[in-house]
């Protein structure tokens, strides 16, 4: 498959998941359009190694997806957008009573309003190219819950949902809107979890990761980020041109139990 002659935003992308399915996208043709908040160095010359090792033109963007016109002005700065993937994330874990205000408010913004914004953004310009995708990168934590994430589990729903309702609003044009909803994947944010949830339970690392997160994994074994790239690449393919508004799973059978 080849994504050549494509342009793809990936929101969130000089870490972790977004910035292994950027790779993958590359590998397969597409030019990438890198983003995070942080304006550095290194984020420019993540960028350039994937341009170079991958032979498409790679870009990092600055863009705070905690804030709304920036989030647009990344689309219009990329200046072409058939495939979005919006993946921008960030995690806090705390009982609701104690959930701090700051923190509610920054995973809305960053975890499921950027997306409204980057969609809205993007819809014109997959309209005006006559295809698009846009690829949320919601979670099992957007089909089921789970105690202590009250922000992480409202935005995750919340990202399904709105992926149905695009998905509507295209319906009859050649552009679809999915989420992928990946169990756990050891990257940075799962790593910065450690420490809280070993605190929370008492437990060692190592216990941390076989019964609390991956507990619910029935598998035992992490997602990786090629996995969900090789996903991202599939609901670029004719072959899913009438798969629309729907969740996969990565998960490991998670929302099977
Ligand atoms: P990560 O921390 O490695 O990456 C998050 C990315 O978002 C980073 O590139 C970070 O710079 C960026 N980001 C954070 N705040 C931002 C902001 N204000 N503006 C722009 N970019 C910002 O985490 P990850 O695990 O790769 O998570 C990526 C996505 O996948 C998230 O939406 C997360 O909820 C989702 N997810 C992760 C897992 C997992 O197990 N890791 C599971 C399910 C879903």
């Amino acid at each position: 498959m080849s994504l050549s002659g494509k342009t793809a935003i990936i929101t969130g992308s000089n870490s972790g998941i977004g910035l292994g399915i950027a790779r993958e996208m590359a590998k397969v043709g597409a030019d990438v359009v890198l983003n995070s908040f942080s304006d550095r160095d290194e984020d420019h010359a993540l960028a350039e190694e994937i341009g170079k090792e991958f032979g498409v033109t790679a870009r990092y963007i600055k863009a705070d997806m905690s804030k709304g016109d920036e989030c647009r002005a990344l689309v219009e700065q990329a200046g072409k957008c058939d495939i979005l993937i919006n993946n921008a994330g960030i995690q806090h874990v705390a009982p609701i009573d104690q959930f701090p205000v700051a923190s509610w408010d920054a995973i809305i913004a960053i975890n499921l309003s950027s997306a409204f914004h980057t969609t809205a953004a993007a819809l014109p310009m997959m309209r005006a190219a006559g295809w698009g995708r846009v690829i949320n990168i919601a979670s099992a934590h957007g089909l089921t819950a789970s105690p202590f994430k009250s922000a992480y589990v409202s935005a995750k729903h919340g990202i399904v949902g709105m992926t149905k309702v695009v998905a509507l609003e295209t319906a009859q044009e050649p552009i679809t809107a999915n989420a992928i909803c990946p169990g756990y994947v050891l990257t940075p944010l799962v790593e910065a979890q450690i420490p809280d949830t070993m605190k929370e339970y008492d437990m060692s690392r190592e216990d941390v990761i076989k019964n609390v997160l991956l507990e619910r994994q029935p598998s035992k074994e992490f997602a990786t980020v090629e996995q969900l790239g090789g996903v991202a690449e599939f609901l670029c393919s004719a072959a899913a041109d009438q798969i629309t508004g729907t969740t996969i799973s990565v998960d490991g059978g998670w929302t099977a139990l």
